[in-house]
């Protein structure tokens, strides 16, 4: 029997399986994809973000603790669990140089619209290298992995684990890991979270998929109905408007569409609907993907003009061009009547003080409703540029109830052989909202005690066992 079973194969199933390795057990890790596709959501990072209390190799100046806290109580409105994340917060400013160990590199910083090089350490090649170097450390210290291997049930004894099946096959083990991702990938799941809206659409079968498509959260229903303590509300979610064009799974960051506070958002009525300058780009961009949900067919279309080319990240694919607003209408297939009364509205709306995108400036409108309260210049130099935006998924908070050890948890108690790591029970940290980079910290965090503690137990079992022989 192997002393470690760990369920999934990204970032937290890695980061369990190599510390219960390194502390001498046996580890068998199953992931449901192929090799080719193996790494789940965690390929298409590319930052973890750090603590530190004075500048790191990658990282400038410092990022304490308090600081980070802060950040994150803001971002969730205070839906987290204030122990789990400051022990979140402390481990990433120690879990680097393991990393590294296991062939991990960060790259230097970088400047202009990725400067976060304060709090985020980015990742040499991306999220793809970090989990192949984790997947051929894994190899050359002994964890086998099986891939294609979808766990679909657990075999549990109260609350204490005895075996994973797939399909036909089972797998007992001393102690186990569940990293199997969120439901981001259920569409049905989906459908039954965000429901029906009054114009009776459901607007999760519009929803685009960031990331995997193999989380598909089995192994999460599966723990649910067999009467896990569970965290979260399962409509919450990482969810942000991404290039309407983009795949239904895998697009990954690259379809990101950066111009919305340089510009306007119409919906496909061609009219406007949130202020798109409320607040920095990099702290309103997750909010834009729950809006355009709410879009009837859950659409909406960014529009800008020439002044803001050069000003934001471009998009992997040029949007839809045009030397003037109604042809712009037009091209996008908007109602052009609407189209150009809302874009003159709003262009006569414009109290133009002095542009900085650099700070909350004082461009703003007066006497429009929605108002656009910082950069907000009128669109009217050709050519115009627009992109249609879609909700694009990145991963779901309703997650398995945990404590400082990673334990899964049925009717309030701790099992002792049954932990859970990253997405599955990021929910415990993150309620709602999203600050850059603290998926990665979360799933290293507990990937790594998860696989400490799991490792502990089994090691402490088989000496049992062995005594008893
Ligand atoms: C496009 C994109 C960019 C992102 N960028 C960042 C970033 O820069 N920084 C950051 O901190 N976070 C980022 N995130 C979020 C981050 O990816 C997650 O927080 C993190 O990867 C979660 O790790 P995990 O191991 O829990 O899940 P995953 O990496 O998704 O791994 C889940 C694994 O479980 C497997 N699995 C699923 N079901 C089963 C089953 N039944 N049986 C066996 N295996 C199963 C999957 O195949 C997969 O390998 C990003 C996400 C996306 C989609």
């Amino acid at each position: 029997m192997v002393d470690v079973l760990v369920i999934g194969g990204g970032n937290a199933a890695l980061c369990a399986a190599l510390m219960a390795r390194e502390a001498g057990a046996s580890v068998l890790m199953l992931e449901s994809a192929p090799r080719a596709w193996r790494g789940g959501n965690s390929q298409h990072t590319r930052n973890l973000r750090c603590m530190h209390d004075a500048p790191q190799d990658v990282l400038v100046d410092a990022y304490p603790e308090e600081e980070y806290w802060h950040d994150l109580l803001k971002v969730t409105g205070g839906q987290t669990n204030e122990h789990l994340a400051r022990l979140t917060i402390r481990a990433s400013s120690t879990c680097r140089p393991w990393m590294q160990k296991h062939g991990v590199r960060f790259q230097p910083p970088l400047s202009g619209a990725l400067h976060v090089a304060r709090t985020n350490a980015f990742f040499m090649g991306g999220g793809k290298a970090l989990i192949n170097a984790y997947y051929r450390s894994a190899e050359q210290l002994g964890v086998r992995i099986r891939y294609e291997t979808p766990v679909d049930s657990i075999e549990l004894d109260g609350g204490r684990f005895v075996a994973a099946r797939s399909g036909t096959q089972r797998f007992e083990a001393r102690a186990c890991v569940l990293a199997a991702g969120g439901f981001e990938s259920n569409r049905e799941w989906l459908r039954e979270a965000w429901g029906q809206n009054e114009r009776g659409e459901w607007p999760a079968d519009n929803f685009l998929i960031r990331g995997t498509r193999f989380n598909r959260g089995v192994l999460l229903k599966f723990m649910i109905d067999a009467g896990a303590d569970t965290i979260g509300d399962p409509s919450q979610s990482h969810c942000v408007a991404i290039d309407a064009r983009a795949p239904l799974y895998d697009g990954g960051i690259c379809t990101r569409i950066d111009c919305v506070s340089l510009g306007v958002v119409v919906n496909r009525n061609a009219q406007r609907f949130y202020d798109e300058g409320e607040d920095f780009w990099p702290k309103r961009y997750a909010i834009w993907g729950r809006l355009v949900a709410q879009q009837p067919g859950q659409i909406g279309y960014s529009i800008i003009d020439a002044k803001a080319i050069g000003r934001f990240m471009p998009p992997v694919f040029p949007g839809e061009k045009a030397a003037t607003l109604a042809e712009l209408a037009r091209k996008l297939n908007l109602p052009e009547a609407q189209f150009m009364q809302t874009l003159h509205r709003y262009n006569q709306a414009c109290r133009v003080g002095t542009f900085d995108h650099t700070a909350l400036d004082d461009c703003h409108t007066e006497g429009v409703a929605p108002p656009k309260t910082h950069w907000a210049q009128p669109i009217d130099v050709p050519p115009f540029y627009g992109y249609a935006l879609r909700p694009g998924i990145t991963f779901t908070y309703l997650g398995l109830k945990t404590n400082d050890q990673a334990q899964v948890h049925f009717g309030g108690a701790p099992s002792d052989n049954l932990f859970v790591a990253g997405e599955m029970m990021a929910g415990n940290v993150l309620g709602k909202g999203y600050t850059a980079g603290v998926g990665m910290s979360i799933g290293t965090a507990f990937g790594r005690i998860a696989g400490t503690q799991a490792a502990r137990h089994a090691l402490q079992t088989s000496g049992v066992e062995r005594a008893q022989a």
